[in-house]
């Protein structure tokens, strides 16, 4: 008999937590997981799936007016704040029973509350001790808002899934994936959308192109994006409305004022000092391939170990860790090749290296890129284009890079992201018959170079 109560305990029942439980259950360890919020976490109660539920609530505004160029006539439309929250929250709690489902079936205990190291084997859940052979930690991040004047006035995205009515003008300050994202679902919805930023173009680390494409879309929609634009401070103008001032000495109004400047791992008060846990500067926690943390019976899974802060990776090194601990089969996770999606309008999809990366990788590459409008948008007034792109490596032929801007980006590129992560190359690529008519033949049709 152990001289643990688990042979593995999970701190937080998120995308990470739950799928390496779930597995580790699987092989026969006896399993307990703890949560401090909802099971679920980030991604399922206040990250991808309500933003993307909200991203389509958005877009209807878009699909009535390319409608009455197709010829149907649309009544008067209205959007019911309220009630969507409501259809909205309902989805969410299915799936939170799901995931509650989910653990119980696999025989994993739930406790509920925030875990807090007492040593490298014991943690205090609320006001349980528990011990654990193996322990691994999976809790994610928290919005980051910089000290600001006036930051008690703002939300982030957590707020942001809740509000009580939808805002007439709302500023946005970021320019990542959730304040361009915000951005264009506030916009869709009716809201006066400012977003500020500053950097000079949007989505620091994405390909350039991709960066040029989602800045001009996203202005196009009529989103007032400022650049090279700092905020000063925020003060409250009257209940319920607030005045952003910018280094400029601009004022802008705003019912709502909404930072989205980054996530941090949420690691502060879990007493990693006392298991010996080692972090970095941002309070993340160093792993290996593994997951391994400096500690020899503690692991850290998903955003918490700021590798690539994205749901399916989490899930990925929360199965690998289970697979390579309890199911006997040693497996490293490979974070080469990821592909990702920002739900903007217009959205972006991507796998691979930028443009500015691969040229410093490869010795050289051969760049393909297009732009166009989409063929739904013939019959309709929309100015917007669609933007594709790929990055050959000249010696080998090998197709580095793959990015779309524009309409169903991200359904497109994640199949395109198999043949990416497998090695496909630019002539296979030429051999393969486009569907037509689609926007995606556009990438296998893509014959000369552009000059560079
Ligand atoms: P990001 O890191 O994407 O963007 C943060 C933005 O805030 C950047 O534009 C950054 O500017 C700016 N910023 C940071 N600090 C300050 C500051 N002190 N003052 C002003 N601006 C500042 O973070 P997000 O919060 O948008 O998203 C967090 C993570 O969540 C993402 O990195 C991603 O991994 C994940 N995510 C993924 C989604 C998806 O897959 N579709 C959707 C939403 C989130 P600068 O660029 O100059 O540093």
């Amino acid at each position: 008999m152990s001289r643990f109560d688990y042979d593995l305990f999970v701190i937080g029942a998120g995308s990470g937590g739950v799928r390496a439980s779930r597995i580790a259950a699987g092989y026969g360890a006896r399993v307990g997981i703890c949560e401090e919020s909802r099971v679920g976490g980030t991604c399922v109660i206040r990250g991808c799936v309500p933003k993307k539920l909200m991203t389509y609530a958005a877009h209807f505004a878009e699909d009535f007016s390319d409608a009455r160029a197709y010829g149907w006539s649309v009544g008067p439309t209205s959007f019911d704040w309220p009630r969507f929250i409501a259809a909205k929250d309902k989805e969410i709690d299915r799936l939170n029973r799901i995931y509650l489902s989910l653990l119980s079936n696999a025989g994993v205990e739930l406790v509920e509350g925030r875990g807090v190291f007492i040593d490298r084997h014991t943690l205090k859940v609320g006001e349980r001790l528990v011990t654990a052979k193996t322990i691994l930690i999976a809790v994610g991040g928290r919005p980051f808002v910089p000290e600001i004047d006036g930051r008690e006035h703002v939300i982030t995205s957590d707020e942001a899934f809740h509000l009580t009515s939808l805002p007439e003008t709302i500023v946005i300050v970021g320019g990542g994936f959730i304040a361009s994202e915000f951005a264009g679902i506030f916009n869709g919805l009716g809201s006066k959308v400012t977003q500020v930023y500053r950097g000079d173009a949007l989505l620091r680390g994405f390909d350039d192109d991709v960066r040029e494409a989602v800045t001009t879309g996203l202005r196009g929609h009529g989103i007032d994006v400022r650049l090279e634009c700092g905020i000063q401070k925020i003060t409250r103008a009257r209940p319920g409305s607030f005045s952003v001032h910018l280094n400029s000495g601009k004022i802008l109004p705003a019912d709502q004022v909404m930072y989205a400047t980054g996530r941090f791992p949420h690691t502060p008060g879990l007493g990693l000092e006392a298991a010996g846990v080692n972090t970095d500067n941002r309070g993340a926690i160093p792993v290996d391939g593994f997951s391994s943390t400096n500690v020899a019976n503690i692991y850290a899974v998903g955003d918490v170990t700021n590798r690539i802060n994205l749901t399916p990776v989490a899930l990925h090194e929360g199965h690998a860790f289970a697979d390579t601990v309890f199911g006997n089969r040693a497996r490293s996770c490979d974070h080469r090749f990821v592909p990702s999606a920002v739900f903007s309008n217009p959205a972006v999809g991507t796998v691979g290296y930028t443009e500015s990366e691969a040229r410093e990788v490869f010795p050289a590459v051969k760049i393909f890129r297009s732009r166009f409008r989409h063929l739904k948008h013939t019959l309709t007034a929309s100015e917007q284009q669609m933007m594709m792109k790929l990055i050959v490596c000249r010696d080998s032929d090998r197709v580095v890079g793959l990015h779309v801007v524009g309409q169903d980006a991200a359904e497109i590129v994640q199949g395109f992201a198999v043949a990416v992560k497998s090695g496909v190359t630019k002539a296979e690529f030429d051999a393969t018959i486009g569907i037509h008519p689609t926007a995606a033949e556009e990438l296998v049709t893509l014959r000369e170079p552009v000059e560079t």
